[in-house]
Order: structure tokens, then sequence, then C-alpha cells
């Protein structure tokens, strides 16, 4: 079987080994900072898109509609900054062109859209030759027919890039959920539509920061292959969904707790502790990565003011300050200090090189 993570890496996102695929950042765009300040706090942890509203459909009128085009230009920027993909919702085939124009890299059709034939079938249209991957969001009420209905008028228009993703329904009795799962629909749309990546937004299912982990073990568990997560960098400001949203520490803590069981994510299927480790250990990588990186910017910026201020590049005292930083924290946590030395010579060798 081809897993479908295989299939988003195909379309060129980016997928991790032993991650399920993530896209995340703030229900709403609704600053230039909250944007830039939000992708930057999450760009370690293992996102293949960031996410933000930028027209908003709300049941409400009176409530916070998105702040339109401008967002799309903060969105450029975060992605710019990071190196991050863009997914935003579009839900009329003006919102379409705009985000074209502004080279957003991917697309849903929200949940209020997709339960509207005229809306999907004018979207579909619209959409037909747009080389990029477009993901449709369950109807809002719990109409299996006007789901597969919605997918079917996509692919007519050949539409090949789909993806699925499940947000919940109207609840028809009290339940603890905002919007209600209905596994058992998702069960039979999946036999319908088997060889679809399919990903879950425990955001809007949930309602409820606290009780997005449960959704998404749960969501794992059924063999979905990706999550949308809700991701803020100030939650309790945000404009819309303020309760549901993650703040990047949230995140990557419930990142660090889900327990992969889809072989699709490793080879490894059972719960073992060899899988969970190794998924730390490419974190902490991750981590170690995005921050040479960064020092070698600041490396550069170093540079630049020697160069004005006529200094040499190497300077002896300060790199045997820096040494003996690296020697006396080699000797508190018990590590090699000669490990950290020859590390640290390597990076100063790399520094001098990108000061010349
Ligand atoms: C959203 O993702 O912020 C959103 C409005 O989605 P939905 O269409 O699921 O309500
Ligand atoms: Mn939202």
């Amino acid at each position: 079987m081809i897993s479908a993570l295989n299939t988003l890496h195909q379309w060129g996102l980016k997928t991790f080994d032993q991650s399920p695929f993530l896209i995340a950042g703030p229900c709403s765009a609704e600053s230039r900072e909250q944007v830039l300040a939000t992708a930057q706090a999450i760009r370690h942890l293992p996102v293949s898109l960031f996410r933000a509203g930028v027209w908003k459909p709300r049941t409400l009128p009176e409530t916070f509609a998105g702040m339109g085009n401008i967002a799309l230009s903060w969105l450029q920027e975060a992605k710019a900054e990071t190196g991050l993909p863009i997914a935003i919702e579009i839900d009329h085939p003006a919102h379409l062109e705009e985000a074209l124009q502004a080279d957003i890299d991917v697309f849903w059709i929200g949940a209020r859209t997709t339960v509207n034939p005229f809306a999907v079938e004018e979207l579909a249209s619209a959409f037909s030759g747009v080389d990029k991957p477009l993901l449709i969001k369950n109807p809002i009420t719990p109409d299996l027919g006007a789901w597969v209905a919605a997918v079917d008028r996509l692919r007519n228009r050949g539409i090949k890039k789909l993806g699925v993703i499940l947000r919940g329904f109207v609840n028809r009795h009290p339940s603890k959920w905002r919007y209600e799962p209905e596994w058992d629909m998702v069960l039979k749309f999946r036999q319908i539509f088997p060889d679809l990546p399919y990903l879950c937004d425990p955001s809007h299912i949930a309602g409820n920061a606290s009780m997005i982990f449960d959704i998404c073990q749960q969501a794992l568990d059924l063999n979905f292959h990706g999550l949308m997560i809700e991701t803020h960098f100030n939650p309790g400001k945000a404009l819309s969904d303020a309760q549901q949203q993650l703040t990047p520490i949230a995140l990557e803590d419930l990142l660090d707790r889900l327990i992969l069981k889809n072989p699709d994510f490793a080879a490894d299927t059972d719960r073992n502790e060899l899988g969970r480790l190794r998924q730390k250990i490419d974190h902490i990588d991750q981590k170690l990565l995005e921050n040479l990186a960064a020092r070698m910017e600041l490396v550069q910026q170093v540079g630049l003011l020697k160069k004005t201020k006529e200094l040499p590049v190497v300077q002896p005292a300060r790199w045997d300050h820096v040494l003996n930083r690296v020697r006396d924290f080699a000797r508190e946590r018990g590590l090699s200090e000669q490990f950290l030395e020859d590390i640290f010579n390597r990076i100063h060798q790399e520094s001098i090189r990108k000061q010349q």
C-alpha cells in the first residue's frame, strides 16, 4: 500500500519521520506581529504547513471576520522568515485568485462551504487547473451524502491533489465536544475514498485546549495521517476561537505525548520505547539544526560589523572565552571535553569562513 504520507510527500509537501503530517497556526491571522511571532515559535517543530484564516466564515455577523487581503502579505512574510509553507481557507473563487497571487501553497474548503453544492461547484471550477493541494473539510451538518458529493464535484473537475479534514459536525444531542467527531461516519466515508490523505482538526471538535490531545490520539489510532491544530502565541488574546488554541509550548508537549501506531509513520509498529525515543531525538536534532542556522546568521552580522570597524576576523581572546565556557559546561554535565571542543572548533572554522 502506498501510504497517504507518501502522497503528501509526492505533492511536494514536507513530511517528517515518526510524526503525523502537521498543520499548525492560529485560527485567524490577526496582525503582522501575531502571525510572525506564532510562526517563529513553532518553526522548530515538525510542522509541514503554517495555517491561518484570512477570511473567516463566522456564524454570528458581529464577530471578527478576518483581516482579508492584508493578512496574505503577513503570511508571505512568515513563509520567507521561517521557510514554512502556508495553508489557508478559501470559500469563494475570489479568495483563490488573491491567494494564488500571494503564492499560498495549500488550500482548504471550510465546513460551512462544503455543505453548499453551488459554492463547491464554483470553487471546483475555479480550482481546476491549479496544481496545488486542496483539502476539504467535512460539511458542518452530519450529512455523509453532502460530504461524498463535494469530493465527487472536485474530482469531476480533475482536481487530483485532494485531501480530507475531519473537523466535526454540529451536535444533535448534548455533547462534551463543540462539534461531534462522528467517527462512524468517517469510517463509512473512508470506505468510499480509501486512498485520500486524512487529517483531523481536533481544535474545532474539542472547542477547548484541554481536550485536544484525546482527539488527536483517537484520530491517529484510527489511522488518520495528519492533524490540523490551532496554535496561537497568546491564545488568551485571540480574536476568534480563543478557548481552543494551543500555545506553541503546549503544542510541543502534545506532540511529545502522542503515540503513533500506524505503520505509515514508521517501520516499527509497536508502541515501543525505541520509536518514542527516536521521535524525541528527531525533535532535538531539529532544534540543534535550527540553532546552528541561527548562530551562523548572527556570525554573518558580526562579520559585517567587524568589516565596518576594521577589526580582524579572528580574535583569539574571544574564542578562548567561548572555549572556556564549553569546557566548564562539559565538566558540569559529565560530557567529554574533547568531544565538545572538537564540535566547537569545527563551528569556529565555519564561522570564520562565513565572515571572509
Ligand atoms: C478554521 O479552520 O478556522 C475554520 C473556520 O474551520 P471550519 O470550516 O472547520 O469551521
Ligand atoms: Mn477556528
